[in-house]
């Protein structure tokens, strides 16, 4: 089974809680506050693992969730920060927002993705003694971590893509000239997850990939061909390898048109990539018409022919040096740029908040409250000013007075509570 496109759930770690808690002491009554803070919650990250080369390691796993920040504790101990839970995918593979569809990131090199934030740990009361506040019997809250669905989808990334037909004998090629050990068997669908090589040839080294064999009717979603469509989408140059003595009765020119075919029903674009022929098996011993037919196609469309044998390495210098030679006239590899996010303004009507009274207290709520709320630092005079602006600004001190709140009554903001002073 081959995978490589796929969806997940991740959700990141919640903040710990801040602690309520006070000094004791032997001969003190009631010491200072000593509540510590909460601990942050684990990011979800994705990071590249380079010796993978399918999704195969999500078929069964769909969910991830990190894990939750420590609460505060008291005597001033702050909660423990949860580990990030680390997701490894294959290079290339995309992230996309399963909702919207949105391109998140797409998994270069030495890629790494925070894809779902931490929640911060809430404070510990030890940080609310004012001046006029002297014993601070409130601690903030941790925030939720992100949560969001995903699709990874892999696309490969290689600078070559060995495409054809099955049994042409490109897993042989890809043997012969790297380290990769791609399987070789004569029957149809040997290879069913592409395998990566790195060629070496001279100081300079490129990536091909072994795609598995391309099926009729794979542009149309026919059996593996779509898949295997994907990764052949990213490759510079595509080398489309034929069975040139054609010794399973099929007609080399045929072949590479039926491919180009399928090439061109995935996308027009793919269908225009740099294309190089090889006429492989020649050890086999080539028909003169095959030769020659094959020598006029390629004259016609302007593209390199080599004739070689896999089996026996004859011919598959002169290619390498070719292929080497071509890609450096071509564009560097593609990569994906992140779509961009639509701006959308904000108007007064989206700032909506709720008031709920309970046992005196004064509840607000609303997700735009629990942002502005997570973002404040307050033990900072300006981020203080700040959020007292936006909530007036928002309307919510007006509310709150048309409700009828006292002087000296207790809101709560989104678990953090202050009095209230008119
Ligand atoms: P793929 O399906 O295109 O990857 O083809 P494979 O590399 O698995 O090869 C299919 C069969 O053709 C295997 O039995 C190979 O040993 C054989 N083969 C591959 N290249 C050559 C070649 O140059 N000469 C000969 N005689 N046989 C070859
Ligand atoms: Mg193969």
């Amino acid at each position: 089974m081959f995978i490589d496109k796929t969806e997940i759930y991740i959700k990141a770690g919640n903040g710990g809680n801040g602690c309520v808690a006070f000094h004791r002491e032997k001969y003190v009554a009631e010491g200072g506050p000593s509540g510590g803070d909460g601990g942050h919650g684990g990011n979800v990250v994705f990071e590249v693992d380079t010796g993978e080369n399918t999704l195969l390691p999500f078929r069964y796993k769909h969910k991830f969730v990190a894990r939750n920040g420590e609460d505060g504790k008291p005597e001033k101990f702050h909660g423990k920060t949860a580990e990030d839970l680390i997701i490894k995918v294959p290079q290339g593979t995309l992230i996309r927002d399963a909702n919207t569809g949105r391109l998140l990131y797409d998994m270069g090199e030495d890629g790494r993705f925070v894809a779902a934030k931490g929640g911060r740990g809430g404070f510990g009361n030890v940080h609310f003694a004012t001046p006029t506040r002297q014993i601070p019997r409130f601690a903030k809250g941790g925030t939720t971590g992100e949560e969001r669905n995903l699709i990874l989808e892999l696309k490969m990334l290689a600078d070559v893509g060995l495409i054809g037909f099955p049994n042409v004998g490109k897993s042989t090629l890809l043997s012969m000239v790297s380290a990769a050990k791609p399987k070789i068997a004569n029957y149809h669908f040997t290879t069913l997850s592409p395998i990566l090589g790195v060629v070496k040839v001279d100081t300079s080294a490129f990536v091909m990939a072994d795609i598995p064999g391309l099926i009729e009717g794979a542009s149309e979603g026919a059996g593996l061909g779509h898949a295997f469509l994907r990764h052949v989408d990213r490759c510079r140059l595509l080398v489309h390898v034929v069975d040139a003595a054609g010794t399973e009765g099929r007609d080399p020119i045929d072949d590479i048109e039926k491919i180009n075919r399928e090439l061109a029903g995935w996308s027009e674009e793919l269908a225009d990539r740099p294309q190089i022929i090889v006429a492989n098996k020649c050890d086999v011993g080539v028909p003169d018409e095959n030769r020659e037919r094959l020598e006029a196609y390629a004259e016609e469309n302007g593209l390199q022919l080599f004739f070689i044998s896999a089996a026996t390495k004859s011919g598959v210098n002169e290619l390498l040096y070719a292929i080497l030679s071509t890609l450096s006239t071509l564009p560097e590899r593609k990569y994906y740029e992140p779509d961009e996010i639509e701006e959308v303004e904000e108007t007064e009507g989206e700032r909506d908040f709720t008031v709920e009274i309970e046992e005196g207290i004064w509840f607000l709520g609303g997700d735009w409250l629990e942002k502005v709320t997570s973002s404040v630092n307050f033990e900072d005079r300006e981020s203080l000013a700040y959020f007292h602006k936006v909530l007036k600004n928002a309307g919510v001190f007006k509310r709150l007075e048309e409700m009828g709140i006292g002087d000296g009554d207790t809101v709560d903001v989104c678990g953090f509570e202050f009095d209230y002073v008119k």
